[in-house]
């Protein structure tokens, strides 16, 4: 075992004024890295962007609704990001309402376009891989509010089909929503086919594009779809702030009701200061990108290829090709999820299990129950995702730990 000491590393990375961006320039040994392979779940805030919304935490305080010279320059930041995400996703600034997270939107959206559709008919189409944010309110939809739920079935890599798409379409469909890329398994939907197929046949397409946001391609018409959630902080914004995009004459209404603000699409004083490092934050994410992702998938294929030679009985889970790219996830026969995991941090490694924790119980994860595995499999999932703070020496060091510390929790079990 390696003479990490995992407090001292954290401590710094936390007090470090700059962000993970800056953990390549810090001289720490390999064994004292602490490696944050867990970039599904959130990311640092990027340099740039926090810069970018400084003067909104502090001189720049005014309400963007307010006539006053303060709420003007709010309101020109605020346009000045809409413009922002309008470009990367090719449509108009007023397609584009700013709301609270990637939750809210896929919110927003579904039940504002059961609720102005819900006299033409009461059929929706997902996925039983969604993340809950749409599971859970299309469920509500049909428990609360007389709606039917399809669940389309997926492949054993999580993906889609189009036929299946189009044999489940009815004459009282109102709404098909399929994510564009997978938080637990990485897998890429084929959006675009989907999206055609919904215009051909009158049916409003949205997509959860949250885990696409800074990696994949996200215009609009390329893509012929109609409603997108993005989350800011999958991308280098800050927590708390997220994206609703709603194509023009998209039948819809929304759901948040009050003073009229972002053009009457969600009501409610706007979080100036998360709004423009989003701004900030997409333009970044999109400059460069393939290169970007270039990189990634070379740092992730390397750490895929080194766990699954290194360890037996390990699955790699999700599309093995058409996947996002810093995106590696696995099944761990014979460890325990949580050991893994706490194991992992104590070795300086930040990673997650696809394995959902609610009220202190453990449950399987319905994505892998969803592509087949078996209730064991599915309760011993690891995931590790990389982002553009990581360095090759990071993941050079990931994929010598990771197999150590799987042989090593194996080992106990033996003994
Ligand atoms: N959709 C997907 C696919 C996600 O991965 C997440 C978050 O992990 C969300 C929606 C929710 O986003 P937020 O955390 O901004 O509410």
């Amino acid at each position: 075992m390696g003479g990490y000491n995992p407090g001292s590393h954290a401590i710094q990375a936390h007090n470090a004024p700059t962000g993970a961006f800056f953990f390549d320039e810090r001289s720490v040994s390999m064994e004292k890295r602490y490696v944050y392979l867990d970039h599904s779940a959130t990311t640092a805030i990027h340099p740039d962007v926090l810069e970018a919304m400084m003067p909104y935490l502090t001189d720049e305080y005014g309400n963007p609704n307010s006539l006053h010279r303060y709420g003007q320059r709010a309101q020109r930041a605020i346009e000045k990001a809409r413009r922002q995400v309008a470009a990367v996703l090719n449509c108009s600034p007023r397609e584009i309402a700013f709301t609270g997270c990637g939750t809210e939107s896929d919110n927003l959206a579904i039940r504002g376009v059961a609720f102005a559709l819900r006299d033409k008919g009461r059929h929706i189409i997902t996925t039983p891989i969604e993340h809950k944010a749409v599971l859970q309110t299309v469920k509500q939809l049909e428990e609360h509010f007389g709606f039917e739920v399809t669940y389309l079935p997926v492949d054993e890599y999580g993906r889609v089909s189009v036929d299946d798409v189009a044999r489940a379409l009815r004459p009282d469909t109102i709404l098909v929503s399929v994510m564009y890329a997978n938080n637990e398994i990485g897998t890429i939907q084929p959006i675009a086919d989907i999206g055609a197929l919904c215009r051909e046949r009158g049916v409003v397409f949205h997509t959860d594009a949250v885990q696409a946001g800074g990696y994949l391609p996200l215009d609009v018409d390329a893509l012929n779809v109609d409603l997108m959630a993005l989350s800011g902080h999958k991308f280098h914004a800050p927590k708390g702030v997220g994206v609703l995009y709603v194509r023009r004459r998209t039948p819809w209404i929304s759901m948040m009701t009050g003073g009229g603000q972002e053009h009457g699409m969600r009501s409610g004083t706007q979080n100036v200061a998360g709004i423009v490092g989003l701004g900030a934050a997409i333009e970044i994410a999109h400059t460069d990108r393939e290169a970007k992702n270039a990189r990634l998938r070379a740092m992730r294929d390397h750490l895929v290829g080194s766990i699954l030679e290194q360890v037996d009985d390990v699955q790699l889970t999700g599309h093995p090709t058409e996947r996002l790219p810093g995106h590696a996830s696995f099944v761990v026969s014979n460890v325990d999820a949580d050991s893994l995991l706490l194991g992992l941090d104590l070795e300086g490694v930040a990673a997650s299990s696809g394995s959902a924790c609610s009220s202190g119980a453990i449950t399987p994860s319905h994505v892998l129950s969803a592509i087949g595995a078996t209730k064991r499999e599915a309760m011993s999932a690891l995931r590790l995702t990389l982002g553009d703070d990581n360095t090759e020496e990071e993941v050079a060091y990931a994929a010598e730990a990771v197999p150590r510390v799987i042989q090593r929790l194996r080992q106990y079990a033996r003994t």
